[in-house]
């Protein structure tokens, strides 16, 4: 065996940076969910190539200021908790400190940004982890943040993304379930010069499932609005007769944040059982308001899955609201009909 050797910093943070970005797609999440936490109302996301030449996310949020912009890009380095027990009563997005100083080790990245109060912006660029400089400039108040060509140091890491076609598919959709789970921020998504998605920010979740799905989904929804101890549940439910062969139609959100959860989903369909053909899955759009203590959000790096304290509670919860929603229609039970 060779002898061992402590690995030095620009290497720990490539392959750190693999836990959190995989692809396009997990950068454009990254720049999302920190333009969210930073009080954004409009929000433009642009790509190229599927996002492997070009992402750029342009904020009207809070800005950073001068002196912390070097800062947001060390491994750790966040504003939105202090200690552990942060955890249990966060409610920005992020909290781990990862995704600046990640994207940055594997891309070509360049930052504007401006704070309400400073009088001038500044520019701060930065290549697979190595500062290329900071500068003043004339900016709005807000962040834009741009990283080209992904995986550009990391060729093995390169080989993994899929065709840009692909990739592009991959934000697309990530862009979509965001933009359901902030019916308050209006969001512009650009691939290839082209307008693909844009929505008003107008708070209405009804309109944001026309503009997302279109008029035949906007005509079949069923509405829900529960308050069971502390879980709150609000949205819309598809009928039965929208179901697709996939989960893709699938959505909710707890506390703002896109996640998959077996539990809500197993809920979901059990509520569905009745109605629904064998390998069909429902349309929903739920949103979960629950205190931050009832959940645990560290469970993984990319925080697409995370642990209630009382899972039971929570399946029962969304077993009853789906399956009060269905009962009010009168549906007639597909299964029934196909025996
Ligand atoms: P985290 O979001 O977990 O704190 P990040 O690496 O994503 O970690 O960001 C580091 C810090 O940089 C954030 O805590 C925040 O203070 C700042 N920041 C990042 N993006 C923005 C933005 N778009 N607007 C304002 N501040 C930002
Ligand atoms: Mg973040």
């Amino acid at each position: 065996m060779a002898n061992i050797t402590v690995l030095d910093q620009n290497t720990i943070n490539k392959i750190a940076a693999g836990e959190v970005i995989e692809r396009p797609a997990s950068v454009v999440k990254e720049l999302l969910e920190n333009a969210i936490d930073a009080q954004a109302t409009a929000v433009t996301i642009e790509i190229k190539e599927g996002g492997t030449t070009l992402i750029r996310v342009t904020d009207n949020g809070c800005g950073i200021p001068k002196d912390q912009i070097s800062l947001a890009f060390l491994r750790h380095a966040t504003s939105k908790i202090k200690s552990v027990e942060d955890l249990f009563t966060v409610s920005s997005l992020g909290f781990r400190g990862e995704a600046l100083a990640s994207i940055a080790a594997v891309a070509q990245v360049e930052l504007i940004t401006k704070t309400g109060d400073s009088l001038t912006g500044f520019r701060y660029q930065i290549e697979g982890g190595a500062e290329r400089g900071l500068e003043e400039v004339g900016a709005p108040d807000g962040t834009t943040f741009i990283a080209r060509n992904l995986f550009y140091n990391t060729p093995a890491r390169k080989k993994f993304l899929k065709r840009p076609v692909t990739e592009g598919a991959y934000v697309a959709d990530l862009v979509e379930k965001i933009a359901l789970s902030h019916p308050e921020i209006s969001i512009r998504f650009i691939q290839n010069n082209q307008n693909k998605l844009y929505t008003s920010g107008n708070h209405n979740l009804r309109d944001l499932v026309y503009t997302v799905y279109g008029r035949e989904v906007t005509a079949n929804l069923l509405p829900i609005d529960v308050q069971a101890q502390d879980i709150k549940v609000s949205g819309f439910i598809g009928k039965p007769l929208i179901a697709r062969g996939n989960r893709n139609y699938e959505n909710y959100f707890i506390n703002g944040r896109y996640i998959k959860s077996s539990i809500i989903s197993k809920a979901i369909e059990e509520a569905y059982k009745p109605y629904m053909m064998q390998h069909k899955y429902p349309f929903t759009l739920l949103h979960f308001s629950i205190e931050p203590e009832f959940l645990d959000v560290n469970v993984h790096p990319t925080k697409m899955e995370l642990r209630f304290r009382d899972g039971e509670l929570m399946f029962k919860t969304v077993l009853n609201a789906v399956g009060e929603a269905l009962s009010h229609r009168e549906l007639i039970p597909l299964v029934s009909l196909e025996e």
